[in-house]
């Protein structure tokens, strides 16, 4: 699917009355002509456009402005066997640098959801290679450190903070990690100080997990979850515009898609991520890893939030959101 590339509406309307007119206009049609009228209005204020391109995995480039803003980039992508079903948990981490340039380079701010490879492998080369701010768990925090990462660039969060960017700004949500089939998790566990320079997949812990709501200035309020599992009273009152929803692998977590709709408020825009199959090479059409839980999860969304637009994503497509 191909992004929304609407210019800003001028017509005058409080966020919550623009919110409730796009729930009013709930269906395809409606939306279309949502479209048209947002695509032949003239766009008269200078905010900065703010695009999201999917990287992948819950990976995400945004740019708003001259500002780059990465959410758990992980572009290496390389093999643990999970597509074959023979996951190897002793991979070794590689990193595809050039790769990673070119999909991450100009970024001033990564947000890591937690420390897990398929969040974290590539976030030192880019706190490196670009400068960025790292912002992430106190586990993440001891990682980077370990990779060498100078402090300065280290923002350790626990949630609840709120970190202004300029034009945007940085809600942390204190958040959850996904159930297993065994009501578990890959590499639980945390890093209290750095550890020696990790060199296996398992050398990286989950370590917590948090989620992001990032409120473009004058833009969309955009919701980023790297893991499937959430606490539900945390996410209260945050009603974000756009959610990009972690697809869960497994049932272990009750009534998943319904309690987070709820709780979200019923998003006008659903991105789902998390379900490719987070190893082979960036190109689209995207190959999922679980397609008939993508499937089940497009399925449960437009049941319980009927008036929620479910856009799966292509890769490196920039989107934009009203
Ligand atoms: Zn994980
Ligand atoms: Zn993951």
């Amino acid at each position: 699917m191909t992004g929304h590339r609407h210019h800003r509406e001028t017509i005058d309307m409080s966020g919550s009355d623009q919110k409730n007119l796009l729930r009013a206009l709930a269906g395809a049609a409606a939306l279309a002509l949502a479209s048209t009228t947002a695509c032949t209005a003239a766009s008269a204020d200078d905010a900065p456009e703010a695009t999201f391109s999917w990287l992948g995995t819950s990976g995400w480039r945004v740019d708003i402005g001259d500002s780059t803003l990465l959410v758990d980039p992980y572009v290496s992508r390389f093999d643990t066997g999970l597509a074959e079903g023979e996951f190897d948990p002793t991979t070794e981490l590689t990193v595809d640098t050039d790769a990673v340039d070119e999909h991450t380079a100009g970024a001033e701010t990564v947000l890591v959801t937690h420390s897990h490879w398929d969040h974290f492998t590539d976030v030192p080369h880019i706190a490196e290679a670009t400068g960025a701010r790292v912002v992430g768990t106190w586990t993440t925090y001891n990682l980077a450190r370990a990779f060498g990462v100078d402090t300065a660039q280290l923002a350790p969060v626990k949630g609840g903070e709120v970190l202004d960017f300029g034009d945007y700004a940085v809600e942390v949500v204190p958040s959850l990690h996904s159930r297993n089939a065994n009501y578990s998790m890959a590499f639980p566990g945390y890093r209290d100080e750095p550890p020696e320079r990790p060199e296996t997949i398992a050398d990286l812990p989950e370590g917590d997990t948090l989620t992001f709501q990032v409120e473009v200035d004058d833009g969309p309020s955009v919701f980023f979850m790297g893991a499937s599992d959430f606490v539900e009273r945390d996410l209260e009152g945050l009603e974000p515009d756009v959610a990009m929803v972690a697809v869960p692998s497994t049932d272990a977590t009750h009534a998943y898609t319904h309690r987070l709709m709820e709780a979200l408020d019923h998003p006008a825009t659903v991105v789902p991520v998390h379900w490719d199959d987070f190893e082979s090479p960036l190109e689209n059409p995207v190959t999922a890893g679980l397609p008939d839980r993508l499937e089940k999860f497009v399925d449960e969304v437009q049941q319980v939030s009927p008036g929620t637009e479910v856009i799966t994503p292509e890769y490196l497509t920039p989107y934009t959101f009203d």
